[in-house]
C-alpha cells in the first residue's frame, strides 16, 4: 500500500474516532459513536497490516489472537461493577507497552529508522524519553489504582512524612535524567529514568483517598494517551500520535471537570496525596445512637402519597443490579400521579457515568435524570428522596467537616427533602470510609436490605 494511500486511510479513521467521541458525549447518541469507533479501528488495523514496513505476520496474528482471546474471555465475565479497575488494569498495558516500544527503539534505533545506537537523533531521544517516562509513571501508577480499586490496597490516603518534598525531589531527578540522556545518549540515563518514574507512579498514586479516585482513574487514562502518543512519534506512526492525542486530551479533560465537580485543585490531585492531610477515619456505625428504620411498606405508603420523589442512586444500586426492578418502581409511582426525577452525581458508582449508563440499560427516560447541578435546587421541594446504594455523595460532612476527605465536594441535599429514605444493607460507611450523619437524622428512615429485593417488595406493596 502506498504512502499517501496509508495517509488517507489513516486520516478516515482519525476523523471516525473523533466522531466517537462527539458520539458518546450523549447517551442518545453513544451507540452511533461506538459504531464509528468499531469502523475506525478495524481502518486503522487494516491499514496498518497492510504496510510495507509489516515483517511478520504469523507474530502479530499470534499477538491478535492471544490477546483478543484473553481480552474476550476478561469482557464476557467482567462485573459491571469491577470496570474501573479493568480499565485501570488496561491503562496498565498502554503504559507497558510505551516502554517497550522505547527500550526496542533505544537499543535497536535502526529497525526503526532512526539512526544507529549512540548516534539517535536529539528529537527521537526527547520523544522516547518522554514516551518512556510518561509509560512507567502510567505503568505503576494504574497498578496502584487497580490495588485500590479492587480492595487490594486501602482506599484511605497512604501519606508518610516528606512525601510532596520526594515527589517533587523525584520530578526534577527525571527532568535532569532526561536532559543527560539526550545530551549523552547514556544507557544508564536511559534505565534510571525508568527506574525513578516507576517510583513515582507508585508513589503519586499512593497518598490518594478513595474519594479522588475517579480523577485519577481518568487522569491515568490521559496519561495513557500521551505514553501512545510518544510511541506513535517512535513509530512514526501519524494515526497513533492522532488517537493518542485524542485520548490523552480527552481524558485530561474530564479530569478537570470532575475537579470541578468534586471542588478539587487539579493540581492537588495530579501531583499526588489529596487529602492525605486532613484523612479522617470513620467513627464507627454511630456508637449507640439509634435510627428510624423501615420495610418496603412504609416506603410505598410514604412515596405513593408523596406528589414529587428524587431518587438518588449509587454504587449499591450498581452491585444489585436494581436498575431495573427500580424503573419499574418508578414507573409505578408515575402511573398513581406521582412524579419522579433521578439526580446523578457526578462521581456516583465507580466509574464516570456509570449511574446513567445502567438506567439508560433500564430504559429510564433521559429527561427524567437529571445532574446534581440541575436538579439540587430542587430538594427542597421534594416530599420523598429516595437514596438507594449511594453513600457518600450525599454526606453532608462533604460541607461542614473541614477534617473529612470528601470535604469540599458538592453534594446531593437530599436531607432538604421532607423524608430522606436510604436502602442500604447496614450502617456501613461508603467508598470514602466516612460515616454519614443524615441515617440519624428524624427526617431519615434507613430502608435495610439489598437494594434489588427491597425495590421488587416495594413494587409489589405499590400493587396491592
Ligand atoms: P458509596 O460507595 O459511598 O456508597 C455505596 C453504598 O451502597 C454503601 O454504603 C453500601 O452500604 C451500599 N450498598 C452496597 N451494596 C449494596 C446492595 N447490594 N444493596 C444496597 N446497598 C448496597 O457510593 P456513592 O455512589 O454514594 O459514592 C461513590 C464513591 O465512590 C465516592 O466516594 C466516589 O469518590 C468513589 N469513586 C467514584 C468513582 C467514579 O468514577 N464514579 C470511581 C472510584 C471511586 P451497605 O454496605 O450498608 O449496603
Amino acid at each position: 500500500m502506498s504512502g499517501t494511500i496509508s495517509a488517507l486511510l489513516y486520516l478516515v479513521s482519525s476523523v471516525c474516532f473523533i466522531m466517537a467521541l462527539r458520539g458518546l458525549s450523549s447517551p442518545e447518541t453513544a451507540r452511533q459513536g461506538n459504531m464509528f469507533g468499531i469502523v475506525g479501528m478495524v481502518i486503522a488495523i487494516g491499514t496498518t497490516l497492510a504496510l510495507p514496513s509489516v515483517l511478520s505476520y504469523e507474530t502479530i496474528i499470534l499477538g491478535i489472537v492471544i490477546g483478543g482471546a484473553i481480552g474476550t474471555v476478561i469482557a464476557r465475565r467482567i462485573q459491571m461493577t469491577a470496570l474501573p479497575q479493568l480499565v485501570a488494569a488496561f491503562h496498565s498495558l498502554v503504559g507497558l507497552a510505551a516502554c517497550f516500544v522505547a527500550i526496542a527503539a533505544f537499543f535497536k534505533p535502526e529497525a526503526y529508522g532512526i539512526g544507529q545506537p549512540g548516534a539517535i537523533g536529539a528529537a527521537s531521544l526527547i520523544e522516547m524519553s518522554l514516551g518512556l517516562a510518561i509509560g512507567a509513571i502510567t505503568f505503576t501508577g494504574s497498578i496502584i489504582a487497580f490495588g485500590k480499586l479492587q480492595g487490594l490496597v486501602t482506599g484511605r490516603p497512604l501519606v508518610f512524612p516528606m512525601q510532596h518534598p520526594l515527589n517533587a525531589a523525584l520530578g526534577i531527578a527525571l527532568v535532569a535524567l532526561i536532559g543527560w540522556m539526550i545530551v549523552d545518549q547514556s544507557s544508564t540515563g536511559f534505565w534510571l529514568i525508568f527506574v525513578v518514574a516507576l517510583a513515582l507512579g507508585f508513589l503519586l498514586i499512593l497518598p490518594i483517598g478513595g474519594a479522588d479516585m475517579p480523577v485519577v482513574v481518568s487522569m491515568l487514562n490521559s496519561y495513557s494517551g500521551w505514553a501512545a502518543c510518544g510511541i506513535g512519534f517512535t513509530l512514526e506512526n501519524s494515526l497513533l500520535i492522532v488517537t493518542g492525542a485524542l485520548v490523552g486530551s480527552s481524558g485530561a479533560i474530564l479530569s478537570y471537570i470532575m475537579c470541578k465537580g468534586m471542588n478539587r485543585s487539579f493540581f492537588n490531585v495530579i501531583l499526588g496525596g489529596f487529602g492525605g492531610e486532613t484523612a479522617a477515619a470513620a467513627g464507627g456505625p454511630g456508637g449507640d445512637r439509634s435510627v428510624k428504620s423501615g420495610s418496603a411498606d412504609d416506603a410505598a405508603f410514604i412515596m405513593d402519597n408523596a406528589s414529587s420523589v428524587i431518587i438518588v442512586p449509587g454504587y449499591g444500586m450498581a452491585v444489585a443490579q436494581a436498575q431495573h426492578a427500580l424503573r419499574e418502581m418508578g414507573d409505578m409511582l408515575k402511573k398513581n400521579g406521582v412524579s419522579v426525577r433521578y439526580a446523578i452525581h457526578p462521581v456516583a458508582g465507580r466509574m464516570p457515568g456509570h449511574m446513567n449508563v445502567l438506567l439508560a440499560e433500564a430504559n429510564v427516560p433521559y429527561d427524567e435524570v437529571l445532574e446534581l447541578d440541575e436538579i439540587n435546587r430542587d430538594f427542597p421541594q421534594a416530599d420523598v428522596a429516595f437514596v438507594i446504594g449511594a453513600n457518600d455523595v450525599t454526606n453532608p460532612a462533604a460541607k461542614t467537616d473541614p477534617t473529612s476527605p470528601i470535604y469540599g465536594m458538592p453534594i446531593l441535599d437530599v436531607e432538604r427533602a421532607k423524608t430522606v429514605l436510604f436502602v442500604k444493607r447496614s450502617m456501613a460507611s461508603g467508598y470514602a470510609g466516612v460515616d454519614n450523619e443524615l441515617f440519624f437524622r428524624d427526617n431519615t428512615m434507613m430502608l435495610f436490605g439489598d437494594a434489588k429485593k427491597m425495590c421488587e417488595e416495594i413494587v409489589k406493596a405499590l400493587e396491592h
